[in-house]
């Protein structure tokens, strides 16, 4: 329970993470996006690194090293200058002191003033041209800090007194009359002065040494901090790419393979193929939903078919049809229409037992099948395209009509009608609903063909082409089922054998023609006399059987009766006039007077005899007394 809450939340975040539901292009998109990201990221990191190192490089190379020049300088010339300063001291020769004097003062004053350009910052140049030291033109920082300010502050006063301490020794070295104490007083002064100098202008140096290490050393930290993110945002980045852009593609791939699969099964093997899993909300969820919708319409339409196939009638086959549209499809108002050219009708069939004045088409339609816009034509009409299309739709204004064929042998043999108000003719499925009720008719065509056939070739054999009646093969079919029925209810059957008197005559004297329109006067006297379930079978040449079922004993004589009478009453067309023309009934029943249908048909039979012997145009019922044979 917890695994499957765990793998479902799990499959949902990833999901969510790998844009599985978006619209593929818009995949792709957020996929580029999401690597740009991680490149400009890595970017980013490399190019604030750089900025940053040059920073702190330039600050090294442009203020630092400057100022450790400046000032290893001026310690190198107050150093030279204290060794001037006591050769000074001790030289005889005035011209060689002087020399050594100007020599001292010049150098303390360029000290001088690159201890000022060290406080105030400015420009060296043109260094080289004093002495052999040469030194580039460069600019020079101003000393940064508390400490390094006070040092050169207190370095600038006591170069000044140095410099005033020079040219009083100067002074007295240049005069004959300086004590020698007093001049080794001086230049004790200005040796002290000078130790005291150097000492503060070290410690610069070792402060500018410490601060330029301590850049140099953040350098080298920065820079391995910058690699190490560098590094880490690209592994991340190419990581959640190479992941991502796999899970797409194994999301995009996996339901196409599976539908590549299931189509080459289903080709091969024809094997109803399986529907697949429909992996997201994006393009190939919907290819996934509109593969599985057509899979399972294929397997809607193969199981129709081969259920349709099976059905025993084609009576069946347009039950079926009619209750898959009205139930699977909700086309509730929906009417199926057989079309018959032999008779030129047209007839519902669907829904079963039609109560006529529901239906939509005019009775001039379905007696005359001619007028059938969709028989005529062969083309699915709709008046939601063209209203008043077929003038023999006889609905509600504003109810919409949609007429499908059916074709039987190549022919228009049968419509699928559907009527719906407007709400329903506008709906935006409709078109789709109409689309699969035009496949199922096309998969239901043949098979209602072959049935249709069939129905024609079985009614053939077992009706009379002449007179439509039902012939003796068919009580030879139905024989035993009808006598298992009788039985079952306990009820009587009746049996009249019907035989026209002096039937010859209308042959020879009106010919064989006549004669055939006298019989089927007589078949439709017959039938028009009894039930609509009693059946009337032409027997022989002239003589007809009826059966009269489930009807009361004895009740058979005044059924047998009333067709004598109706018979006697009718009249022939003949050529020239009328004729008239009486026949003669022997009835059985059973089971009163046999246990056997043959046996009865026979006793019929020869109670019809003893009509014919008593004078003809009567109704003889038999008796046990007519039969003194022991079996027919
Ligand atoms: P009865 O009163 O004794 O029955 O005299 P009948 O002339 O009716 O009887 P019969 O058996 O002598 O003649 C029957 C005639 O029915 C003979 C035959 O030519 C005629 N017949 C049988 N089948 C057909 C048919 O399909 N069409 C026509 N026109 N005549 C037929
Ligand atoms: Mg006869
Ligand atoms: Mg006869």
């Amino acid at each position: 329970m917890f695994v499957s809450t765990l793998k479902t939340s799990l499959n949902k975040i990833i999901n969510i993470l790998t844009f599985t539901d978006l619209p593929i292009r818009r995949k792709f998109i957020l996929f580029s996006a999401g690597t740009l990201f991680w490149i400009v990221v890595t970017s980013a990191i490399g190019f604030i690194t750089l900025f940053h190192l040059s920073t702190e490089s330039k600050k090294l190379v442009d203020i630092i090293e400057p100022q450790q020049k400046v000032v290893n300088s001026v310690i190198r010339k107050l150093a030279e200058v204290s060794i001037t300063v006591n050769q000074l001291f001790l030289l005889e020769n005035k011209e060689a002191a002087r020399d050594n004097f100007h020599k001292a003062k010049r150098s303390i004053e360029e000290c001088h003033s690159y201890l000022i350009l060290l406080r105030n910052g400015g420009f060296i140049k043109g260094y080289a041209q004093y002495g052999d030291q040469s030194m580039e033109e460069f600019p020079v920082s101003p000393l940064t800090g508390a400490e390094k300010k006070t040092f050169i502050e207190d370095v600038l006063v006591k170069i000044v007194k140095l410099e005033n301490l020079l040219s009083e020794i100067g002074v007295a070295k240049e005069s004959n009359r300086t004590d020698p104490v007093s001049l080794r007083e001086k230049l004790s002064e200005f040796d002290a002065l000078m130790q005291s100098m150097l000492l503060t202008l070290n410690k610069s140096a070792i402060s500018l040494s410490q601060e330029g290490g301590n850049i140099s050393h953040s350098i080298k930290r920065d820079f391995k901090t910058a690699l190490i993110l560098i590094l880490l945002t690209f592994f991340i980045g190419a990581s959640l790419s190479i992941i991502f852009g796999v899970l797409i593609s194994v999301n995009l791939v996996k339901p196409i393979n599976a539908i590549v699969s299931n189509f080459r099964s289903f080709s091969s093997q024809h094997d109803i193929a399986k529907e697949i899993k429909v992996p997201s909300k994006d393009e190939i969820g919907t290819l996934a939903l509109e593969y599985n919708k057509f899979i399972n319409m294929i397997e809607s339409m193969i199981s129709f078919k081969k259920i349709i196939e099976e059905d025993e009638t084609v009576e069946d086959v347009y039950l079926r049809l009619g209750n898959l549209l009205t139930t699977e499809l909700g086309l509730h108002n929906c009417t199926i229409y057989e079309i018959s050219t032999y008779k030129n009708t047209i007839k519902p069939v669907y829904p079963p037992d039609p109560v006529f004045s529901d239906l939509s088409c005019d009775m001039d339609v379905l007696l005359n099948c001619d007028l059938c816009r969709v028989k005529r034509t062969g083309h699915t009409i709709s008046s939601k395209e063209h209203k008043d299309i077929c003038k023999f739709f006889r609905r509600e204004k504003g109810d919409v009509h949609i007429c499908i064929p059916v074709f039987v042998s190549g022919k228009v043999g049968g419509v699928v009608q559907f009527v719906f108000d407007k709400n329903e003719a506008s709906s935006a499925e409709l078109k789709e609903k109409i689309q699969r009720t035009m496949q199922y008719i096309s998969e239901a065509q043949p098979v209602m063909e072959s049935k249709r056939l069939m129905r024609a070739f079985k009614e053939s054999s077992i009706k009379d082409a002449l007179t439509g009646l039902y012939n003796r093969r068919f009580i030879e079919e139905t024989s035993t089922s009808l006598i298992s029925g009788v039985q079952r209810r306990k009820t009587t059957l009746g049996l009249l054998m019907c035989d026209l008197d002096f039937f010859k005559e209308v042959n020879d004297k009106y010919g064989h023609d006549i004669g055939d329109t006298v019989l089927k006067e007589t078949a439709h006297v017959i039938k028009k006399t009894v039930r609509d379930s009693d059946i009337v079978v032409r027997f022989g040449g002239e003589e007809f059987l009826v059966l009269l079922l489930d009807i009361q004993p004895e009740a058979s004589f005044d059924i047998a009766n009333k067709i004598r009478a109706a018979v006697e009453q009718t009249k022939f067309h003949v050529p020239g006039g009328f004729i008239s023309k009486t026949i003669s009934i022997g009835i059985s029943e059973f089971p009163h007077d046999t246990q056997t249908i043959w046996e009865a048909i026979k006793f019929a039979d020869v109670a019809l005899y003893q009509a014919k012997d008593n004078g003809r145009n009567r109704v003889v019922r038999f008796t046990s007394s007519m039969w003194t044979e022991e079996r027919y």
